[in-house]
């Protein structure tokens, strides 16, 4: 039976048109199904009573289901989706000030075991399809009863590495008649797969890109993130120079502070060198501490200083997240892996 969920919206437009009827169906559909949120054909009162009857026997439209939900004091609330081939995933809601940022997953787990990550521990079990990616905002929105304003993708997963699926997940975000996000208002993020981050480079729609740096050292780089042996740093640069002259946007580098490893004079000494190299922010993240994962996490205090350091020296701004939702696991993927090893070990 098709998920008409699936279906963006030319494949909704042959749908219909294959059936005789009308193009702007589909757009009174995915209207239905996207802006609404509506899996019940039946309620889809501007479409004809026969063709309703007709896509309630002959067609559905799936939803994740919300398996778990925890809400931190500080309004993050984080799910755990379940996928209708029994996957989870998960997803955080975000607010601050006016945004609502969804945290989005792309993939089930991860393949590139990067050893500050849980997700990295799952190891991957599948791609995300693009119409799972978008119904996690969909989802979060209709069940925190606000519209999202924002999407990151710093979930579960490397982006990239899921780029066909992604790109068409990007594009559902964006359509008006859909979720209607900005372009601006997205940001995908890589640990740096330089031809896919040309990839980007070439999507006609001003999309921002975080990169996980966590290290300006190769040789360091390479020890906390394996893929860091395929990619190295000047490849990915130079990647991320092309990305900057198609779009002209600033490129936010991501730095997990991981005390005693990636705080010190020479750690500072690299960022600043290729700071001075691509236009970019560093945004500084206290790691978030997991007992299978080998980091302690930053006093405060640390991380302050490390920052106030660094804010001397580095070319451009330096900005520092305050961790959110540790009351309820905060690093990608520490959820699922909690939920996973609850499941384990009863
Ligand atoms: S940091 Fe990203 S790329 Fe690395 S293991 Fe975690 S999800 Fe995968």
């Amino acid at each position: 039976m098709v998920d008409l969920k699936a279906l963006d919206l030319p494949e909704l437009e042959t749908f219909f048109t294959r059936r005789g009827e009308p193009r702007w169906r589909a757009h009174q559909v995915y209207r239905w199904i996207w802006q609404k949120g509506s899996t019940d054909p039946l309620a889809w009162t501007d479409l004809p009573r026969i063709l309703r009857e007709r896509l309630a026997e002959e067609t559905r439209v799936s939803a994740l289901r919300a398996e778990h939900a925890a809400a931190s004091r500080d309004g993050t609330v984080k799910f755990i989706f379940a996928l209708e081939d029994g996957h989870r995933v998960e997803s955080v809601w975000i607010p601050d000030r006016d945004r609502r940022t969804v945290c989005v997953s792309s993939q089930v787990g991860c393949a590139l075991g990067c050893t500050f990550c849980a997700t990295g521990l799952l190891g991957l079990s599948r791609n995300l399809k693009a119409h799972e990616i978008v119904d996690q905002v969909l989802q979060a929105s209709l069940l925190m009863g606000e519209r999202a304003t924002n999407v990151v993708f710093m979930g579960m997963g490397e982006p990239l590495q899921n780029w066909e699926e992604v790109k068409k997940a990007l594009v559902m975000l964006m359509r008006h008649i859909g979720l209607n996000l900005g372009a601006r208002r997205i940001t995908v993020s890589t640990v740096g797969i330089p031809h896919r981050i040309r990839e980007l480079a070439r999507f006609p729609r001003q999309v921002r890109l975080a990169f996980s740096l966590h290290s300006a050292i190769q040789e360091k780089r390479e020890t906390i993130i394996p893929l860091a042996r395929r990619f190295p740093l000047p490849e990915i640069l130079d990647a991320l120079w092309d990305y900057y002259e198609a779009h002209r946007r600033w490129i936010t580098l991501e730095y997990i502070h991981l005390p005693g490893f990636n705080d010190g004079p020479e750690d500072i000494e690299a960022l600043v060198r290729l700071g001075r190299k691509i236009p970019s922010k560093v945004n500084v993240i206290p790691f978030n501490p997991h007992p299978e994962l080998p980091f302690r996490a930053p006093e405060m205090e640390e991380t302050e200083a490390f920052v106030s350091r660094l804010r001397r020296r580095f070319p451009h701004p330096v900005t520092f997240r305050r961790p959110r939702g540790r009351d309820v696991f905060g690093a990608c993927g520490q959820l699922a892996l909690m939920v996973q090893q609850e499941a384990r070990h009863p």
